[in-house]
């Protein structure tokens, strides 16, 4: 962590404050800040910025249907799925969204949050998209790999 240091807010950093300024007038002369202890600049600590969780869709590959809960933690959602086909006359491929599929999403904070779930569950798969032509702005993917698949 890095720290910043900044003038300080109090004194404006002049180090100072007006006689009087803490309640109690010592004189006519200007009094050290308390704040900074007259070294006119403060060390600023800089906190880390908030992360938002993060979200994946989750799957288990030994569960064929999808209905059951893959993993503790995980919430129903519908995961949205795309569909690309190539028009015979066109040079670009055509990309569109079908009907929404029935799918697990699952929040996770942290990396840590990642690697125990991979200590709980075994193998893990990341990967990019559930859905091969889902444009790649999806959110990843975890599998908990429990089961053989090709
Ligand atoms: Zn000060």
């Amino acid at each position: 962590m890095n720290d910043v240091w900044q003038a300080c807010p109090v004194c404006l950093g002049r180090g100072h404050v007006p006689a009087g300024f803490y309640g109690v007038a010592v004189g006519t002369n200007p009094e050290t800040c308390r704040t900074c202890d007259g070294a006119t600049v403060i060390v600023r600590p800089t906190l880390p910025a908030p992360r938002a969780p993060m979200r994946f869709y989750v799957v288990r590959t030994s569960a064929r249907s999808g209905d059951d809960s893959p993993c503790e933690g995980a919430v129903r959602v519908s995961v949205p799925r795309w569909d690309t086909t190539w028009p015979v006359d066109s040079l670009l491929p055509l990309t569109r969204r079908i009907e929404d599929k029935p799918g697990w999403e699952i929040e996770l904070a942290t990396l840590d949050d990642l690697l125990a779930l991979e200590r709980l569950h075994g193998e893990i798969m990341l990967t990019s998209s559930p859905y091969q032509s889902e444009p790649r702005v999806g959110r990843l993917q975890i599998e908990i790999y429990d089961d053989y698949r090709e």
